[in-house]
This record gives structure tokens, sequence and C-alpha cells, in this order.
């Protein structure tokens, strides 16, 4: 029985190197893996051998007599990559395993082994550290500004998937490597400066990605009752920066303008059972509040038409199997129009789920999900509240009004820029060349200074995109370090502890990090939950300041002498 690939892939390829007949594609080595949706086994040549299903870090590879019901629809989306062909014919011919990019050796030299600071802790770091730790001797300090680590991973992730969430074992695994350190709870840029970093390591690689929304500049937007997907899916999350919005859930209807997953994400936990988000590990508050949601229905607008949306296939069969999801009469004309002219068979599939939704002229029974198309957004109507936003019709004077007590722009991320390195501001990101930073005025490099993740090269892709961006940017930096072009550090590891300790004497550790995270699941298995998450730094860090209580007088000192 041939296995399959499910919603929840995280495309870190870990599965195409695990298979014996390379028959999962794209691989990191082919031109449209930058771009794919998710990966994807070719039934006609998979030998069932279950070596993709053990490598897969987030659980999502089933064989196909076991999968569960909702991902059925993944049987013809693994499929349908493959060129139809004579029954019998394998893919590709050429070779039984996939390249694989050789690991980026590091020749030590000089009095220190290669010591690096990651800045960030999200997927982008947790795979440069990956990397850089199949080098021996290596060492990776890891600061991150929260007391707990995973960026996005566990503050963009939503609550309801869960199993996305899984990557997190995989990232546990490797902060328990000899050689890897977290400092978190540490800002750079604040409590610890660049040239701070790289005063005690060898080279600061920065994978802060971006924490914030791209903003659009139109009149009323700034009104309460208005803000961005991003603050909601970090608010929901419990990110501590966002648990104090006024999320206001008590009007019927939320306007999303973009049509990317984070607005799918958005509308469909504001539309869930509260009493299905009560078993994943949504913030306790943001819980309370949807308890209390006078939300009927999700309006999710584009500016282009059915066949641009921006969501993924793998992201919209989820949707519609989670929520009503309904189109106007109009719209539903775009889709056909849209499926006599489509070419791309995923945009087909895609079209075709769309061609079957429901008609937004039928009752509300449950909170539904509104998808709406070709609408551009003018301006937000209200005086103390918004009470609406206006579109015209794209291409055209037409004005529609929607009336909203939220209005939400959902137009991507933005990359945050990183203090005493250079910004290109249009972009979101660091300029760089191979994830070595630029100066982009004289086109020098920055000595020390790498990227990777979102703020290397923009907000796309998904989890484990960034596996092969941070290897291509750890091949950069390995190089750098061979040629003998990174500085010496001042001292050993035992320095960069005390001059962090030095600058923040409340910096978490990895013992740190386990008692919040144990502390979190306790509270959770209570109720039947994953976790139930500290949503303010203070209660992360009595947490932290318990467990130093807890540990004998003796494990105290040795760690106060190995900081000295
Ligand atoms: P996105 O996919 O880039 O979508 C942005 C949306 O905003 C598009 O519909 C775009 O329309 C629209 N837009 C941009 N500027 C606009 C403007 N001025 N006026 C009106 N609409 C505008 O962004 P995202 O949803 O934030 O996602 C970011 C990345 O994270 C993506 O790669 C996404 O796949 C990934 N992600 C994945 C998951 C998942 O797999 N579950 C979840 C969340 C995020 P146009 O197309 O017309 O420009």
């Amino acid at each position: 029985m041939p296995h399959v690939i499910t919603q929840a892939c995280c495309n870190d390829a870990s599965c195409v190197f695990a298979c014996p007949v390379y028959c999962i594609h794209p691989s990191p080595d082919e031109p449209d893996f930058a771009t794919a949706e998710m990966l994807y086994i070719d039934p006609d040549s998979c030998v069932d051998c279950g070596a993709c299903v053990r490598a897969c870090p987030v659980d999502a590879i089933y064989p196909d007599t076991q999968l569960p019901e909702k991902q059925l629809p993944f049987v013809e989306i693994n499929r349908s990559y493959y060129p139809e062909r004579p029954e019998g014919v394998k893919l590709p011919p050429t070779s039984k395993l996939a390249p694989v990019l050789p690991a980026a050796e590091v020749h030590q030299r000089g009095k220190y082994p290669l010591t690096v600071a990651i800045v960030g802790s999200g997927p982008a770091a947790m795979y440069a550290a990956d990397e850089l730790l199949t080098q021996p001797g290596v060492l990776v300090n890891m600061f991150e500004k929260l007391p707990t680590p995973y960026g996005l991973v566990r503050a963009g992730v939503a609550p309801d998937h869960q199993q996305t969430k899984l990557v997190t074992r995989l990232f546990d695994e490797i902060s328990w490597r000899r050689g890897f350190n977290f400092f978190l709870n540490v800002e750079v840029g604040a409590d610890v400066s660049h040239a701070d970093l790289l005063d005690y390591h060898h080279a600061v690689l920065y994978a802060s990605g971006a924490l914030h929304d791209r903003r659009l500049e139109i009149d009323g937007m700034g009104l309460p009752g208005t803000g961005t997907a991003t603050e909601v899916v970090g608010w929901y999350n419990g990110h501590p920066e966002f648990t104090g919005l006024p999320i206001d859930l008590s009007h019927e209807r939320v306007v999303i303008v973009g049509n990317g997953n984070v607005a799918l994400d958005v509308a469909r936990v504001l539309t869930r059972d509260p009493n299905e988000l009560a078993h994943t590990d949504i913030a306790d508050y943001a819980l309370a509040a949807m308890r209390d949601s006078k939300i009927q229905e999700v309006v999710i607008v584009a500016r282009r038409g059915p066949i641009d949306s921006a969501f993924t296939l793998p992201e919209l069969v989820g949707l519609t199997q989670a929520a009503d999801v309904v189109l106007d009469a109009e719209d539903h004309a775009r889709v056909r129009n849209d499926l006599a002219t489509v070419r791309d068979t995923f945009t087909r599939q895609k079209l075709e789920i769309l061609a079957k939704l429901g008609d937004a002229s039928a009752p509300i029974t449950r909170p539904r999900i509104r998808f709406a198309y070709e609408l551009t957004p003018a301006r937000v109507l209200g005086e103390e509240h918004a009470t609406a936003i206006e579109f015209t019709r794209t291409g055209t004077d037409q004005v529609r009004r929607l009336d909203a007590g939220l209005v939400l722009t959902s137009i991507g991320y933005h990359g945050t820029p990183i203090a005493d390195l250079p910004f290109d501001d249009a972009a979101g990101v660091v300029p760089n060349e191979g994830g070595r930073v630029i100066d982009p005025t004289t086109g020098q490099r920055i000595p020390g200074a790498y990227v990777t993740g979102w703020i290397k090269r923009g907000t796309n892709g998904f989890i484990g995109t960034n596996k092969s961006d941070s290897l291509l940017t750890i091949h950069t930096l390995a190089a750098d370090y061979n040629a003998g072009l990174l500085g010496e550090p001042k001292g050993g590891p035992r320095s960069v502890a005390r001059m962090v300790h030095a600058r923040k004497p409340d910096v978490v550790d990895a013992a740190g990090w386990k008692a919040i995270n144990n502390a979190e699941k306790a509270r959770g298995a209570a109720e039947d939950r994953p976790r139930v998450k500290f949503t303010r730094t203070a209660d992360m860090l009595d947490v932290v300041e318990d467990q130093h209580k807890d540990l004998p007088l003796l494990q105290n000192l040795l760690g106060a002498l190995r900081r000295r």
C-alpha cells in the first residue's frame, strides 16, 4: 500500500532523504521545492517501507489504508503531483536516493572551537543549530527575547493545528545536544548588543524572523475594532506581547482583508466550536472570549479573483472540513469562469473545492466563513469604533460596503529591522548574499554577521522550508570560518555566560525552560490539554525562580560557580 503525505506536511524534506527509492518530491535540489505547498509521494513508486513515516517530524505520513477520514483528499493530491503514465512505470528512473547537500564541514582553527550566537529560536534558528552541531566541537549559544523558545511554532501555529507543533520534539532533541546553550529572556539589541555578541563568538546568526504584519494604509485603520490578523494570532496563542490586546468578539461579523493561510487560520479559530478549542493549548483568556463570542460570520476578502487565491490547497482542504464555508452567487460565477481557463493542477483542485461550497444566501446555522473576491479595500467606517469597511470592486469605482465590528488586515508579515545591521525596508529583509550580511552602500560583507529564515529570504514558505535555507547559510558561515575570515572570540564559553548574567541576571537557561515546559504540561494534563500556557513573562520567571529554590544548595552553588 502506498504512503500518503497529509495536511500537516512541514516541507523539511526529512522524508525525501529517508526514502530508499526517491519517490518523494520535490526534493530540495529540484526547482519547485521553494514554492511547493507540500511534498508528495508517488503512489506507483512507493515500496511501502515506512521509512518516511519514521523520518517525518510532524507525523504527517500514513499508509493509505490507515488514513484518517479527513485526510482522504490527500490520496489524490499526492498522486496528482506526478504525470499520468502507463501502469507499472516508476518515477524517477535515474536515482535510488535523493541527492544530499553535503554537511558544512568545519575545520577547527585558533584558540576556541567555532562558537556561533544564534538570535531567535524559531524553526530557522533550530535548523541552523542542528546543522552546526553536526560538526564536532562546535558551540551554539541561542538567544531569545522570551523565556520560552521555538518562535512561531509556539506563538504562530494555530492552536487547532497541534500536529504541526509536534516539530518541537525535534527541536527539543536539538537543544539537548552537546554544545548547545539557551540564553532565553535576553533581548539582543536591548540587554546585549550585536557588538557584545561578536566579542564572544566567531559569528552572530540572526534568525529573528518577522513578528509583525505589513500594514494597510487606508483611512480608519487604527480605530478601535481594527487590527491585524497576526496580532490576533499572537493573542490567541498567548504571546506575552499580545495578551493585553482588546480583541472584541462582541460583533456578529469580522472582515479579514487578504486571503493567505494566516487569514484562514484566524477565520477558522474565530468560528470554531470553543469546546473543540478547549482541548488545545489556546490561551485561557482567548478561550473564555471565544465562549462569549457573538461572531456569526468571518468574511475573507481578496482583491483579486479565485484563481489567484493566496491560501494553499492543503489549508483549504482543512478549512472546509473544519467550518461551514460559503460564497456569494457572483463569486461562484467567478470560480466557474476561472475553472474554464485554469491550467495548473493544484489551482484547479482549489477551484473545484471552491465550486462545491454552499451559497451565502443560505441561513446561518453556526458561525461560518465566507470568501469574497475582487474587492480592493478603500476605508474603514466608524466614529468611535469600526462599524464597516468599504471596498471598490477591483478595477472599477463601484463601491461595496461590508458591515463589521472587527476589521483585520492579513496582508503578509514584514521582517523586523535588527539593531546595528542594514535593512531593506521594501523587501523586509536584511541585505545578504547566501546568508552573509552585506552593507548595501559598499557592497562589502559585514564581518561575522549572518541571517537565515524569513529575515533572510522574506516571509514565505513553511516550517521545514527553513531547513534547507539554514543549511545554505551554515555552508556560507563555515566557508568564511574555514577561510579565516571570522574574528577570534575574546574568551571561552564561560565568559559568554558571565557577560550575559551580568547584563541580564534573570536569563533563563535550558533547565529554566524545562521547568516552564513541565509546569505548563502539568497544568494541561489536569484539563486533558497538551499544555496550559503561561502568558505573562513574570509568571514564567516565577516558575524558573521556584525551580532554583527546589534545587539542592550544592547544585545551585555549582551553577553559580560555572557562570563565574
Ligand atoms: P500571504 O500568503 O502572502 O497572503 C497575503 C494576502 O494579502 C494575499 O491575499 C494578498 O493579495 C493580500 N494583500 C497584500 N497586499 C494587499 C493590499 N494592499 N490590499 C489587499 N490585499 C493585499 O501572507 P500570509 O497569509 O501572512 O502568509 C505568510 C506565509 O506564511 C505564507 O508563505 C503562508 O503560506 C505561510 N503560512 C502557512 C501556514 C500553514 O501552512 N498553515 C499558516 C500561516 C502562514 P495578492 O495575492 O493580491 O497580493
